[in-house]
């Protein structure tokens, strides 16, 4: 059976893993995410691979990155969660660095194509995915296939306005779906209602708000609020729920999704997420799209993206075999 190495890259951690066609994964390395710039970050994978390569021999590595990347591999922009990750040639510079052919697409989609083949999504077309983690990405498979766009942004929901009076986004721009259900915007606005007046907020999660500053905190301490009903955390959490329901909704409406998967680091938090998005969702899409529209939380846990980024890898080879064929 055939293996290819595939790697997902976000805003905390860098994984790559050996990964079998068939979905099992057979080795997987993880490291924190580099913060000093794009050539750091690409050593710290070409390391990776290395590694993986002296056990396994593969012939392909799939990478999901953050940002927007064209069906070449070419990153369109810059990714706010990496410093320095912007307009360049991801495929060519990993190619040239690992000395193997890469495949490099957008991290979300490699993940919906991940859970699309193996895992929550699987039998249905098409399936979107929100990766809900750092930051608020998202990923449409279509036949099996993932979509980017000519330039790369299919499923670039993050930085999406739905409030444009709304809260300030690190983008610099209000009211982005990011800045309200990504773990990032969550803990921020947690801080920002905490300093305010206490109001009927006040409670366990404020006052260690208060007391830990500006970090300290992540969004796993506000679903522990959530599950004992501490009012700032249910704020937070409602505020999210709704951001997330519309993003939800543009991509039933936009994509005709029968599933929509919710993965990322967040979802750990899935039995207080996905009942709070339902709610949203049915005052958001007509009833007929409401009904046969199925939010699911994720399968594959941090695995996703690894094995979407491989076996989309290995899709590319046996498609490129096969027009060669013809
Ligand atoms: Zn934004």
């Amino acid at each position: 059976m055939r293996v290819a190495i595939g790697i997902d890259l976000g805003g905390g951690s860098v994984r790559s893993a050996v990964v079998r066609e068939d979905g099992e994964v057979l080795r997987m390395l993880t490291a924190p995410t580099p913060r000093n710039g794009r050539d750091v970050v690409l050593n710290e994978i070409r390391k990776q691979v290395q590694s993986l390569n002296a056990e396994w021999e593969t012939s392909i590595v799939g990478l999901g990155a953050p940002g927007m990347i064209s069906n070449s591999g070419f990153l369109h922009g810059h990714a706010v969660n990496i410093p320095g990750w912007g307009e360049f040639d991801i495929a060519a510079e990993l190619s040239a660095l690992v000395q193997s052919p890469c495949f490099v697409r957008n991290d979300a989609a490699m993940a919906a194509v991940g859970e699309s083949r193996f895992g929550a999504g699987r039998g249905s077309d098409p399936v979107a995915l929100i990766a809900v983690g750092t930051g608020i990405g998202a990923g449409v498979v279509v036949r099996g296939k993932p979509l980017s766009g000519s330039y790369g942004a299919a499923g670039e929901i993050g930085h999406v306005s739905i409030d444009p009076h709304g809260r300030l986004c690190r983008c610099g721009r209000h009211g982005c779906i990011e800045a309200y259900c990504s773990a990032t915007g969550m803990i921020e606005r947690a801080h920002e209602l905490a300093r305010r007046d206490a109001g009927g907020l006040d409670g366990p999660l404020r006052r260690e708000l208060l007391q830990a500053g500006e970090s300290g905190v992540e969004a796993e301490r506000i679903y522990r609020g959530v599950a004992e009903a501490d009012a700032l955390a249910m704020l937070v959490h409602q505020e999210a729920s709704k951001a997330l329901a519309h993003a939800v909704a543009m991509l039933v409406a936009c994509v005709g999704a029968e599933v929509v998967v919710l993965g990322g680091g967040v979802m750990n938090a899935a039995e207080f997420i996905l009942p709070a998005v339902e709610q949203p969702l049915r005052a958001l899409l007509p009833p007929e799209l409401y009904q046969r529209t199925q939010v699911r939380s994720g399968q594959l846990g941090a695995q996703a993206g690894v094995i979407g980024a491989a076996v989309a890898a290995l899709d590319s080879v046996a498609h490129a075999v096969g027009a060669a064929e013809k």
